[in-house]
């Protein structure tokens, strides 16, 4: 059978087909990935860890199992729901190296956690694995996935595929860099106040962030509890919907995780019929900013002119906190921060320092050398906003900020069923151009920080290229509501040609 496309290059649900038709194997397309990353890695740099032998190892097992299902007619089936459990038999899985893997080490990007090995997946990899995906290797992310462009990993920066010299985004950049150069099929980020849509967007892939409990964040190294959600880096929309419906759902590990059963995503995207009609997208005023650079403002705005020809109403609305969503998250999150990183005191993960004196000695000295930058400041941040004689002023202030910010989307949402915007206010910017500058590096979050502070799903697909670098369009619905959102992604992803494009790699 001709295969339209690389092997690499191929969806998780284009795969799954394919496997499950038996056109291709499990074995050739986990080997065409893993040479891709032998291809891409010295100029990339997505990887921390590739798993080679195993994920080939898995490969032919799952081969096995897809020759058997043949054999007895019991097909595999690629569609999610329709019975058979393993849609994504044989389909290898690049994942953010802040999600923990059994056996496979966990680093968060952190030299805290360098020989961090965890005896036990997290339920988003069970779950993966459940459906018949294996583990082909590990991505770079921002240490403890503290920043936007994957330049504070301990580890090294990613380079995005598009310009070698901009950064990928962040904190996922590693996972974004992937999907971008076809390092990998599908992938898994985390999502605390951008790291899933920005880097999508910096990358011309599909980020999706689900609504606060949709996603289990048992065994996701914790940033900020109320804030992290775990969601799917893929090539397309489609394959957004796919990872979603096998991730989603209750854990009862995760008692933040909702209890109502998790819909099938893909149903409602089989349709063909692109149209929008009674459709009803806001447009918030205060998503159109100063420092915005144009050629986004253009893109998003001829987006927004391609949903009305689909038949969308196209309505403006306002969300008039929003300018105090950056603030109230860089309290809020920092503080939250400070306490999940208390763990790491050499005592109980990762590396210990060697030195004399007593335990504070060597907790001080582990924590030090362990921590980058960033990682401090955040935890000087936060641990300021938490400290008595401070904590009305700053904690508790932003905690009721974060409430009216909620507020707006819901008065917005009585008025219309999605909302869109650009998910970076920039295109990708240079390695090394706000490094040293933490405002300006705070600033690429601004349209990407509201949603994880309301709780609501949002996502990022390709809307179109400045001078070769993408912008990507960012799409929001209510609290559970992905399936709206999922179905304007579809129908303005099938009616345009951004997700098709390639960067160049030769030279
Ligand atoms: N860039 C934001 C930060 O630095 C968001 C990171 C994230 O979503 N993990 O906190």
């Amino acid at each position: 059978m001709a295969i339209e496309t690389r092997l690499e290059q191929l969806t998780a649900h284009r795969a799954a087909e394919l496997l499950r038709q038996g056109a291709i194997s499990s074995v050739e397309l986990t080997h065409a990935v893993l040479e891709r990353i032998t291809q891409c890695e010295p100029k990339i740099h997505a990887y921390l860890t590739v798993t080679a032998e195993l994920a080939l190892e898995q490969a032919k097992r799952a081969d096995e199992q897809l020759a058997d299902a043949r054999k007895t007619g019991d097909h595999p089936s690629h569609t999610f729901g329709t019975g058979f459990g393993a849609p994504l038999l044989g389909v290898p899985m690049t994942i953010k190296d802040v999600i923990s893997t059994q056996g496979v080490t966990t680093t968060a990007g952190s030299r805290i956690l360098e020989n961090f090995v965890p005896v036990y997946d997290a339920t988003v990899i069970e779950k993966l694995k459940a459906a018949g995906a294996h583990l082909i290797g590990k991505t770079n992310p921002d240490e403890f996935a503290m920043g936007s462009s994957t330049e504070n990993s301990g580890y090294g920066v990613t380079h995005n595929p598009w310009d070698l010299e901009r950064v990928p985004g962040g904190s996922s950049g590693g996972s974004a860099a992937a999907m971008a150069a076809d390092e990998g099929v599908f992938s898994l980020g985390t999502d605390t106040g951008g790291s899933v849509r920005q880097p999508a967007s910096l990358t011309s892939t599909v980020g999706l962030r689900p609504s606060y409990g949709r996603v289990s964040r048992w065994g996701v190294i914790a940033f900020a509890s109320s804030l992290d959600q775990v969601g799917p880096m893929t090539k397309d929309v489609r394959d957004a919907a796919l990872i979603l419906s096998v991730i989603a759902g209750h854990d009862a590990r995760d008692s933040t995780t909702v209890n109502t059963p998790a819909p099938n995503y893909l149903m409602g995207l089989e349709t063909g019929d692109w149209r929008l009609d009674g459709m009803r997208v806001g447009v918030p005023r205060e998503y159109f900013v100063e420092g915005m650079a144009r050629e986004v403002e253009v893109t998003i705005r001829n987006a927004i002119a391609h949903l009305e020809s689909l038949g969308a109403e196209i309505h403006a609305v306002s969300l008039p906190h929003t300018e105090y969503a950056l603030p109230t998250y860089y309290l809020l999150a920092p503080a939250e921060a400070s306490a999940n990183l208390a763990r790491y005191d050499g005592v109980k993960y990762g590396p210990r320092a060697d030195v004399a004196g007593d335990v504070w000695d060597v907790i001080r000295a582990t924590r030090g050398r362990g921590f980058g930058p960033e990682v401090k400041r955040r935890i000087m941040l936060g641990t300021y906003a938490l400290s008595a004689g401070y904590y009305d002023a700053y904690y508790l202030k932003a905690q009721k900020v974060r409430t009216l910010i909620k507020r707006d989307f819901d008065q917005a949402f009585d008025q219309v069923d999605v909302l869109v915007s650009a998910a970076s206010p920039v295109p990708p910017f240079r390695i090394g151009e706000k490094a040293d500058d933490p405002l300006q590096m705070y600033l690429a979050d601004v349209f990407t920080l509201a949603q994880p502070l309301a709780g609501i799903p949002a996502i990022s697909l390709p809307a179109g290229f400045s001078d070769g670098l993408p912008i990507g369009l960012q799409i929001m619905a209510r609290a559970f509501e992905e399936e709206k959102m999922l179905h304007v992604a579809y129908a303005y992803e099938q009616t345009t040609e951004w997700h098709e494009r390639k960067p160049n790699l030769r030279g």
